[in-house]
């Protein structure tokens, strides 16, 4: 309770900064009131609760697996190691994890059901950060937080990244022209992170990182084309719009695979 009103401070933050930041250095014209956007207050308000569960699994089961699996020679190292350094190694061993469960909801017909929310956004600002199915934040959430727990980080150390990833969130979404020059294939970009919700073809299932662009480079799923950007948003197959029905939807193209691949049962 107390950590999603903290959340919601740090959003009012958000919105104080990134608000005139779109308008001063907008990436596309596009109007603060624009589609989509009762939907994302849907995604604002009450997909926290429901992510909350989820993540309550996630930490429970990594902390039995660090009490029970992880040699205490491992914890202790972990343990020792003073805030910073804990920190950076918070950050690039959850990007490590958000970076292969996001491939992996992209490869996953099953798991693209769920990711497809997400991509379902056509008018790309900080907000639309939100815009993510509960399952899906679960999953992220799961791939980056349970190496992180199980093996014993600090939680002020946890907290902080969780801080700069959903800072780093909000910015990659951001309508505006920012590609950090030389340092674009080390940290992800609003330019890295518009290429990657583009409905492109050469742009489809690239640039999976949260925070660095290298690990896209390392496994090579970078698309970076210099001094071009995105031209159109989306999925190439209809989405709802509205909040439950995009809830409902993996459950439903769930069922429709189900019966197109199974006609004779009812
Ligand atoms: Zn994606
Ligand atoms: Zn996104």
């Amino acid at each position: 309770m107390h950590e999603l009103l903290k959340q919601y401070q740090l959003l009012l933050l958000a919105l104080l900064i990134f608000l005139p930041l779109e308008q001063l250095f907008s990436a596309r014209p596009q109007k603060i009131f624009r589609r989509g956007l009762l939907t994302d207050m849907g995604f604002l308000f009450l997909n926290g609760w429901l992510v909350l569960i989820g993540v309550i699994v996630v930490v429970a089961v990594a902390t039995l697996v660090n009490q029970l699996i992880v040699p205490s020679a491992v914890k202790q190292a972990v343990a020792d190691l003073p805030y910073l350094v804990q920190v950076l190694l918070a950050l690039l061993i959850g990007d490590l994890g958000v970076y292969w469960t996001h491939r992996i909801l992209h490869s996953v017909p099953a798991m693209w059901q769920i990711h497809s929310v997400h991509h379902a956004v056509e008018e790309l600002d900080w907000l639309a950060a939100v815009h993510q199915h509960p399952l899906d934040v679960i999953f992220m959430k799961a791939g980056s937080l349970f190496p992180l727990f199980a093996l014993g980080f600090s939680l002020e150390a946890i907290g902080t990244y969780i801080l700069i990833y959903s800072w780093q969130a909000w910015l990659a979404h951001a309508n505006v022209r920012l590609g950090y020059g030389p340092l674009r294939h080390v940290l992800v970009s609003p330019e890295f992170h518009h290429w990657h919700h583009s409905s492109e073809q050469e742009a489809r299932d690239k640039n999976f990182a949260g925070l660095f662009s290298f690990y896209d480079v390392l496994f090579g799923s970078i698309h970076l084309p210099k001094g071009q950007k995105p031209k159109t948003f989306g999925v190439d197959h209809p989405m709802p719009s509205g909040y439950l029905a995009l809830l409902a939807y993996p459950f439903m193209a769930w069922a429709a695979t189900r019966k197109r691949d199974n006609p004779s049962s009812t």
